[in-house]
């Protein structure tokens, strides 16, 4: 193995961050505190991660914003102001600008940086990671806080590259405005960036077609601007609801039902079901406690909304087609939306069903499926990502023994708490497979991680202690317990990106933790007031 400080011009930090979203600047923030050196590598040319990239028109984050927000810093959740119930992309990456500026966080970032690989030197107890600009550093510790969904798939269609319009990927839109007016546009997917576009872009286009493979449950936004008098209320009691958010399952404030569809009449069902749709959003998964567990339950949530469909979409065989019967409502990530169904009733959209006639590959004019072709100005991928672990398998991550983590996930993701892997000391994942992460809102996630890695290194500083790596064995049971209670809930049989079934070839693993934020941070903590139990310090 080299001698990592004999080579010239080669940086030593205490720590090495990847990625300047939310995890990346709250990572280097407690870093700071520590009093650690650090430095930030992010691909993109400020920060924001997935905010950055996600510029489409529509993109707006599901959870409200008052609660998407960084609870750190009392003086920050104070000053800033939301100007609507949902953030839209721009006002978060504002936001994020911001706290990036408040904390004076950008002089550690290398922006327009991808780290391209990572690989531990046992014998010097060090990562040394390389950049795509041809950079080496070297850290004791490397922090990935590279984002959940962060790596864009872009199915493999024969022909893209002959293909004379523009195409787009939702997950990496440019900068500038796209101007769709008096085009012939197509969406390819009916995720939750598929249904948040689609609309804006049948608004302007002269025609708008969806190519849908799997119609998803999507619940009205109710998106409205944020009264200033309910904006000061909320700030009032700040501590109140962040700490209710961080022990509740979602990291969230919504209204978890107690109880059963079972131990409700059929009018109280009907009633529950109603006020959840009149106030929007994702809470509506939550009306019944045995909704995840119990198929007839689900199927009750499940219908309401498949007739809310059938009442909106004015075409009945487009109303049938855009019902959801594949799946049990939110096992796969549930969509939330402005005018999705609605925008069906446009004399300028079309709807084609590519399970009947799948698409068969892109052509010079557009697209081919195996009944027609279709011809196109401009084509518009919200085909999704390699979620959870694909930010983290596109880099060549080898640790200590000389196994890439690419191959030690070959069946699975294998990782002790979402937060380190075995044979891979001083690694950490923040938000990474087994944690709650995507199952929540994100930012309470990121938090509880950062927070519990920063106390761990703060830990390790005090007892001189400088390699910290999971036990096997403690890896494997919480791999184990993680699948246990994901076999639990009707998530399981869903063809969701959740188990990875949306990457051809991906392992049939449910990648997020389901036991709830509140119970997994009561875990974590419990785990390191009794010594790092699983964990081996040195
Ligand atoms: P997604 O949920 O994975 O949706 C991708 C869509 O593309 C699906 O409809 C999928 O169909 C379709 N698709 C993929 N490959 C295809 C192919 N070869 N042919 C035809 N269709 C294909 O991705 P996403 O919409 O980008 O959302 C990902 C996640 O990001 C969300 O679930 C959410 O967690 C987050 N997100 C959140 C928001 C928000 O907060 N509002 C907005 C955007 C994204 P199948 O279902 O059949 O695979």
């Amino acid at each position: 193995m080299s001698n990592v400080t004999s080579i010239p011009n080669r940086p030593h930090h205490d720590a090495i961050v990847v990625g300047a979203g939310f995890a990346g600047l709250y990572m280097l923030h407690k870093l700071r505190e520590l009093g650690l050196s650090a430095q930030c590598f992010e691909g993109g040319d400020s920060v924001g991660g997935t905010w950055y990239w996600n510029r489409y028109p529509g993109a707006r984050c599901d959870v409200p914003s008052l609660e998407y927000s960084f609870s750190f810093s009392d003086e920050l959740q104070q000053e800033w102001e939301w100007s609507e119930r949902y953030p839209a992309q721009p006002e978060i990456l504002r936001y994020l600008d911001h706290v990036a500026d408040r904390f004076d966080l950008r002089r550690e970032i290398h922006f327009n940086t991808w780290i391209q690989s990572a690989r531990f030197d046992p014998d010097q107890g060090m990562w040394i990671v390389t950049t795509d600009t041809g950079e080496t550093a070297t850290a004791r510790y490397c922090i990935l806080a590279t984002g959940a969904l962060s790596a864009p798939r872009k199915p493999d269609f024969a022909g893209l590259d002959d293909f004379a319009g523009q195409w787009y990927h939702t997950g990496q839109w440019p900068h500038q405005p796209v101007d769709f007016t008096g085009q012939r546009v197509a969406v390819i997917g009916t995720g939750s960036s598929g249904i948040q576009v689609a609309p804006m872009i049948a608004a302007e286009a002269a025609e708008l077609t969806v190519f849908q493979r799997t119609p998803n449950f999507s619940i009205p936004a109710w998106n409205q601007p944020l009264p200033r008098s309910v904006q000061d209320e909320w700030k009032k009691h700040y501590p109140r609801h962040r700490a209710a958010a961080k022990a509740s399952r979602s990291g969230a404030l919504y209204d978890y039902s107690q109880r059963s569809a079972f131990d409700m009449t059929a009018a109280e069902r009907q009633a529950e079901l109603d006020a959840r749709w009149a106030r929007g959003g994702a809470n509506f998964t939550h009306c019944f406690n045995d909704m995840f567990r119990d198929k007839a339950a689900n199927d009750i949530a499940a219908d309401y909304v498949r007739n809310k469909i059938g009442s909106i979409v004015q075409d009945w065989d487009k109303a049938a087609l855009l019902m959801p019967t594949d799946h049990a409502i939110g096992t796969k990530r549930i969509c939330v939306d402005t005018d999705y169904y609605a925008m069906f009733n446009r004399p300028n959209v079309t709807l084609v069903d590519v399970r009947a006639t799948p698409i068969t590959r892109i052509t010079t004019t557009g697209i081919a499926t195996s009944a027609a072709d279709h011809a196109f100005d401009s084509i518009v991928f919200a085909t999704g990502y390699d979620a959870v672990t694909g930010s983290l398998t596109r880099i060549d991550i080898i640790g200590r023994s000389g196994v890439g983590l690419k191959d030690k996930w070959r069946d699975g993701p294998k990782s002790y708490l979402g937060i380190m892997v075995a044979d891979y000391p001083n690694l950490f994942t923040i938000t990474g497979p087994g944690s709650p992460s995507i199952l929540t809102n994100v930012v309470m996630s990121i938090e509880q991680h950062v927070e519990w890695v920063a106390d761990c290194l703060g830990t390790m500083a005090r007892t001189g202690a400088d390699l910290i790596e999971p036990e096997l064995a403690a890896e494997d049971e919480w791999v184990a317990h993680v699948a246990d209670i994901a076999a639990q809930t009707l998530h399981v049989q869903a063809n969701s990106w959740y188990m990875g079934a949306n990457v051809p070839g991906k392992p049939r693993v449910f990648l997020p933790y389901i036991g709830g934020l509140g119970t997994y941070t009561q875990i974590c903590n419990e785990i390191a007031r009794d010594g790092y139990r699983g964990f081996v310090i040195r």
